[in-house]
């Protein structure tokens, strides 16, 4: 409502992203767009008429904290349908607050001696008025929270105008359920489509979960009033302003029409009862309303769908997981996983979790929904969007696979959970199935399945149990742990190429500077390469920013294109594309960016920020990747590099084919489709191994099976460099005897290697890695 009358104390109702302003501080040409202003109303003009037929209104606050100061009084002009709504029910010694004002010189300053500048309050500027009654001067029949409801009138989605506030309605085409965003607020993203067949998505902002639409299914039908429009890339986009309000129906045709709101104060009227309807029908047959729900019953590995159920037990798992217990009555064909957490962290009743524990899941959940689900009550009925379910099976029995269920961090595709009420048609039907369902039953029936699951788990914990107890070697071995060990001088007298388990001390190792030690590898040709280092780079970054970015290859279909220019560097600009997805933008963490003009420095920071970033330059045509001398992509301190001899690369075009799917950014997706062979980081080391019957140097060839540690992340981490040492340091201690040396274990084949006209026999160490213990 633009206008309220409250019965109560004044504060009380105001959104609160609302900030109060003092006259003090209050200055012409500062953004008031999230301040309100509070006073008495001392004095009020008599409606009237402007010269161009706008209504106009004119009010006397004075602050009522610092009263005594010299100006605590200002005047506020109301314009248009305000102006008239307030003129009829304000009254002197009104409490009044006014949000969203634009702020003006006063003309008559000099001449009153209020405050420099004047409010102007109007429809077009987003303000909202409320007045808190003076309670002698109201009637008992007014004191009820009495909005003034003007008629409301409605935009069609195809006549939206840039930079104005409307009222719409629409029907669901895809959302995200309300996710804590930076900072306090709940975002939730919403595009709605009308008969017209235009779609509109609309990003809204509040500090209140409540005040946001509360929709649980496509096909929902809205209703927002005062939504800001603004048009960004030819495409109108909604936003939140002042005094957004909103109401959800439920889509289905024939279901009764009651708005879900937390406000207690709205207008409806028949005829808008017949705009649901209609909206309603036409998007029964207009939009795909069945969303991907299914049952545990239906539950398939590799799939993604929504879950209706019920929570009945809850754990923090670590800061980045949590995990929730539900079930929905019916089973799970699968067998399904389940996490370990201590007892005493589990909530919920322990009785019923072990009544049902046939017919419960475990979800995972985590990153940006671990602060809701922590929030959730165990009882609830809630409705999990996007929720994966992917097969695993135990290390040690291939054969036997499990159903995981996670929900992943991020809102593509709308993930996310949300509470339903109880009145939810859907939860009334879950609930009745749910008292049909025969415990007993079920918990006789106690399936094979989980049986053996039962018995994988058990078997986990009896390996590492071992692990921990092996002291003798400080490396274990990941396989064939049937074979006998061989003595080094036997396989130095022997053919070529077998494998052989032995048991042998490291004598020395190269390189000594452990970070050389990684290189690239492209597994097409068997090339290996040097890391090139960030110099290079920022040598071909440089080269890049001298010719300036082509503006006619910004904005396109599938990204969105910035340009900035650099302070203090003369002409060079930076432009950044962000790739966009289903049309939309996505959280920077989920985002692909491609850079065109940055130094160095400035990438490291996008890299910090964004979740993967493309150097790239522009050509008459179009956009272009770099010389693969430079990395082809950046994702986070990870430099991905492609084979110059093996990569065949094709137009930064195709990128877009994995933007419209629900990109993951995954590094060998981005380098299948624009056709680069990616290098891989990995570990090469000389190992010189003494079993005491011989010596022979074996090549350690590894991504990061044998430390524990990703080859691709050492050199950007000092941390990972620290443990690899430690590590080092304890396979092989400085200045230590041969006799006090630890033993390793390990597996090694020797091969061939023709060397000119020379055949060379190598080793290679293989399925082995350092022990948990030494980590
Ligand atoms: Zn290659």
């Amino acid at each position: 409502m633009p206008v309220q009358v409250i019965d109560g104390a004044p504060e009380t109702l105001l959104p609160s992203h609302l900030q109060k302003v003092d006259l003090k501080y209050l200055q012409w040409g500062c953004d008031q767009a999230n301040k309100y202003f509070q006073g008495t109303v001392i004095l009020s003009y008599p409606l009237t008429k402007l010269v161009n037929g706008t209504e106009f209104f004119k009010i006397v606050l004075q602050e009522s904290e610092n009263s005594c100061s010299k100006t605590s009084t200002i005047n506020v002009l109301f314009f248009g349908r305000l102006a008239d709504d307030c003129g009829k029910v304000v009254h002197q010694g009104d409490t009044m607050v006014v949000a969203g004002f634009n702020v003006a010189k006063s003309p008559s300053a000099n001449e009153d001696d209020r405050h420099c500048c004047h409010l102007e309050v109007s429809e077009d500027a987003g303000s909202a008025v409320y007045i808190y009654t003076k309670p002698s001067t109201v009637t008992a029949s007014e004191t009820a929270s009495m909005p003034v409801a003007p008629k409301y009138t409605y935009t069609p989605l195809n006549h939206l105008k840039d930079g104005t506030i409307v009222n719409l309605y629409g029907a669901v085409k895809f959302f995200k359920p309300p996710y804590i965003s930076k900072g306090t607020d709940y975002c939730s993203v919403v595009t709605i489509v009308d008969q017209s067949n235009v779609k509109l998505t609309c990003t809204l902002f509040n500090g209140n979960l409540d005040a946001l639409p509360k929709i649980y299914k496509i096909g929902d039908i809205v209703r927002f009033h005062r939504i800001k429009i603004r048009e960004y890339n030819k495409q109108m986009q909604g936003i939140t302003g002042i005094g957004f309000a909103s109401l959800t129906f439920d889509g289905t045709v024939g279901a009764p029409i009651v708005p879900r709101t937390s406000s207690k104060s709205y207008s409806f009227t028949e005829e808008e009862q017949k705009t649901i309807e209609e909206l309603r029908t036409w998007a029964a047959s207009n939009l795909s309303v069945c969303g991907p729900t299914a049952k545990l019953s239906d539950v398939q590995p590799m799939l993604f769908f929504d879950l209706t159920c019920q929570l009945v037990g809850k754990a923090e798992v670590d800061g980045s997981s949590f995990l929730l217990k539900v079930w929905d009555g019916t089973k799970c064909p699968h067998p399904s996983w389940k996490v370990l957490v201590e007892e005493s962290d589990l909530e919920g009743d322990k009785v019923l979790i072990h009544q049902l524990r046939n017919l419960i899941v475990d979800i995972l959940v985590y990153d940006n929904h671990v602060k809701l689900a922590k929030s959730l009550k165990v009882g609830s009925f809630l409705r999990i969007y996007s929720l994966h379910t992917k097969q695993a099976s135990a290390e040690n029995q291939p054969d036997v696979s499990y159903v995981e269920f996670h929900l992943h961090g991020g809102t593509c595709y709308g993930r996310g959970i949300r509470v339903l009420p109880e009145n939810n048609p859907d939860v009334k039907e879950l609930k009745a199935f749910m008292d049909s369902v025969n415990l007993t039953e079920s918990q006789n029936v106690e399936s094979m399945s989980s049986m053996e699951l039962d018995g994988i788990f058990s078997n986990l914990s009896y390996q590492s149990y071992s692990q921990r107890c092996q002291q003798l070697s400080v490396t274990v071995l990941t396989d064939h742990q049937h074979l006998d060990d061989t003595a080094l001088n036997t396989i130095l007298n022997s053919s070529v190429p077998q494998q052989y388990r032995i048991r042998a001390k490291l004598r020395t190792f190269k390189p000594q500077k452990l970070y050389q030690s990684v290189k690239l590898y492209c597994s097409k040709c068997n090339s290996l390469q040097e890391v090139p280092d960030g110099d290079d780079f920022d040598l071909i970054l440089r080269d890049c920013a001298a010719s300036a970015p082509n503006p006619e290859v910004h904005n396109s279909l599938w990204y969105d294109s910035e340009v900035w220019d650099t302070e203090n560097q003369g002409q060079r600009k930076i432009a950044v594309h962000f790739v966009k997805h289903d049309e939309l933008l996505q959280e920077p963490e989920d985002t692909l960016i491609m850079v065109q003009g940055g130094m160095l420095k400035e990438i490291r920071k996008l890299s910090r920020r964004f979740k993967c970033i493309i150097p790239v330059r522009s050509t008459k045509e179009d956009l272009e990747l770099l010389d693969l001398s430079a990395p082809f992509l950046l994702q986070g301190k990870i430099w991905h590099y492609g084979c110059k001899q093996c990569s065949n690369q094709k137009t930064i075009q195709s990128l877009s084919s994995l933007a419209e799917e629900e990109p993951s950014w995954e590094p060998t997706e981005i380098a299948r489709v624009l056709g680069i062979e990616p290098l891989q980081y990995v570990f090469v080391m000389k190992f010189t191994l003494d079993d005491g019957t011989g010596a022979l140097d074996a090549y350690l060839f590894d991504y990061e099976k044998f430390f524990q540690i990703p080859a691709s992340e050492v050199l950007t981490s000092s941390l990972l460099q620290e443990k690899m040492e430690m590590i080092m340091n304890i396979l092989c201690p400085p200045g230590t005897k041969l006799d006090d040396l630890p033993w390793l274990e390990c597996f090694i084949r020797s091969y061939n290697v023709k060397d000119g006209m020379e055949q060379q026999v190598c080793y290679q160490i293989f399925d082995t890695m350092v022990a948990e213990d030494v980590i």
